[in-house]
């Protein structure tokens, strides 16, 4: 019995180490209490110095799900999770998440912006990493650790946070479940528009049904709009869907109209596409289907993405 117990203390002991060596404290900010309200909804980012992007606002990034960490160059936990952050940046930022760093120093070293700028560049980090000098967002977001992630839905709210290393099969369950929430609701998009391909062959003209229904892709520099500078809005050739705007447009030199975001991120479907041994993005219309091109992540700011679009998947309305 005794030995028994011994056994269990040790465990616990062992189990504790193993716990707190994951991440460590910041202990004047251990009695600070979250600010979170009660609709979880996080709270905006305080102002520092952003890196890899124009200063962003949790406002601005309304639709997008989020990942937030809070870290510190020089906390070897931190590190062991940049591998698995860098990660999901890579996997999911075409496909509508924005992972921010939090950078809330612990050393005097680590305030400092050129510091924080070469180790952001040396450690291979491309996601916006925002400075955290006088800790305003780490105290708003009632951290205590280094590292300690939040995982935020479209609609701004926090739906998962976890303190330390670890968890990372369940953090990347949630960014895919989040990812997908919300796709049906908005923008009266419930009701898909189902057709039989013979019907589609009859409303489509030739180039439209090879684009639109069989997944083809027109010539570089022979469709429509690739040289397109007029103000207005692209629709779906099959549908009618408002799917890009004249704002987004940019020339990106590839032959095909470019656009850095939609119109809305629930009027497209972006599918994982792998034909002709590549490893691609499609992009379908949310309410028929229809492929209308790809996205990939070599775009400008403020996106960073690059839809690249067919002209015969699209129609063109001037202003
Ligand atoms: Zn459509």
């Amino acid at each position: 019995m005794r030995l028994t117990v011994a056994a269990i203390v040790s465990v616990i002991i062992i189990g504790v180490f193993v716990a707190t060596r994951s991440h460590h404290y910041f202990d004047s900010f251990a009695a600070s209490r979250p600010t979170i309200s009660d609709t979880g909804r996080a709270p905006e980012f305080a102002t520092g110095t952003w890196i890899n992007s124009e200063p962003l606002t949790l406002a601005s990034l309304n639709g997008k799900v989020v990942v937030i960490e809070f870290w510190t160059f020089g906390c070897y936990n931190c590190r062991n999770t940049l591998p698995f952050v860098k990660a999901w940046h890579e996997r999911y930022a075409s496909k509508g998440l924005t992972v921010v760093g939090v950078h809330s120093p612990e050393l005097a070293d680590e305030e400092k912006i050129e510091n924080v700028r070469t180790e952001v560049a040396s450690l291979g980090i491309r996601y916006p990493v925002v400075t955290d000098n006088d800790y305003a967002t780490w105290k708003a977001f009632g951290v205590r650790a280094w590292p300690t992630i939040f995982i935020l839905d479209k609609t701004g709210k926090i739906r998962w946070t976890h303190v330390g290393e670890g968890a990372y099969d369940e953090a990347e369950q949630q960014i895919q479940k989040l990812l997908n929430e919300g796709n049906k609701q908005e923008n009266g998009m419930s009701e898909k528009i189902k057709k039989t391909e013979d019907e589609w062959r009859k409303e489509l003209t030739p180039e439209q049904y090879t684009v639109l229904r069989q997944a083809g892709t027109e010539r570089a520099f022979t469709g429509a709009y690739w040289d397109n500078h007029e103000k207005g809005t692209y629709y779906c050739a099959a549908c009618g869907l408002k799917l890009f705007s004249s704002d987004t447009k940019f020339d990106s030199g590839t032959g095909w109209p470019s656009f850095y975001a939609p119109a809305s991120e629930a009027s497209v479907d972006r599918e994982v596409d792998e034909s002709l041994g590549m490893d691609r993005t499609e992009v379908r219309c949310h309410r028929c289907g229809s492929h209308l091109g790809h996205v990939f992540d070599d775009g400008p700011r403020p996106t960073g993405l690059r839809y690249c679009m067919n002209s015969a998947a699209l129609k063109f309305v001037k202003e």
